[in-house]
């Protein structure tokens, strides 16, 4: 069975997460209020405008049920703005501006490339490279205790994961290769019932990422 797997639509880059996810054998779901997301086994929060997005899911009401999900252990996949919702800590945010503290991480907005606001460049993981594209992209200054770095531009993390859950500062759905979709899409268990439960942490013996980069 094919996993159902949600894109936050509130605003942002969010089409072409959908269809990498599609290539990769999931069904996709654009959520925009709490009841698209008792559809979903897993959320993806694309990037955008981190603040706006912040704001959108409080109007939405949006906010408290994604958090809920996500302490009832939903796989998430967050990318550049997406990774800011996800962090325990924004740095230069807004100052009304919420996260989820789904990762024990500190960012920085806009701080990647403050010069050249957008720029491209490979990164560094223990099995080979994947072209990242980094658009304002938020810096992760600080990683918590349990937050496994990924990969690596120039020895700074820019992909990081704890159990089921996943963050990248750059934009994988614009590189033109679905490995990274395809490894979130791996630690979503297509058995576990979408609502309360949500997905089940990968287990002993699921393909890491390096296998997953490898392999594709
Ligand atoms: N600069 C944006 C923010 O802070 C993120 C940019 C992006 O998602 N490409 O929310």
């Amino acid at each position: 069975m094919n996993p159902v797997i949600g894109v936050l639509a509130l605003q942002g880059a969010f089409a072409a997460h959908a269809d990498s996810l599609r290539r990769c054998g999931a069904t996709t779901c654009e959520v925009r209020t709490p009841a698209d997301l008792r559809d979903v086994q897993a959320l993806v929060m694309p990037g955008g405008e981190s603040s706006t997005m912040s704001q959108l899911l409080e109007s939405s009401g949006l906010f408290d049920a994604v958090a809920d999900r996500i302490a009832s252990g939903m796989a998430v996949f967050g990318t550049c703005a997406g990774m800011i919702l996800l962090s325990s800590e924004i740095l230069d945010g807004r100052p009304d501006q919420r996260s989820f503290g789904a990762l024990d991480i500190s960012v920085r907005r806009n701080a990647f490339g403050r010069q050249i606001d957008s720029f491209e460049s490979d990164i560094d993981t223990p099995q080979g490279t994947f072209h990242g594209v980094f658009i304002r992209a938020p810096r992760i200054e600080r990683v918590g205790p349990g937050v496994e770095v990924m990969g690596s531009l120039r020895g700074e993390p820019v992909l990081v994961r704890r159990g089921n859950v996943l963050a990248a500062s750059f934009h994988p759905e614009l590189a033109g290769d679905d490995r990274l979709h395809g490894y979130f899409v791996s630690l979503v268990n297509p058995a576990a019932p979408a609502g309360e439960t949500g997905a089940a942490v990968p287990r002993p013996g699921e393909p890491s990422i390096h296998e997953t980069i490898r392999e594709g």
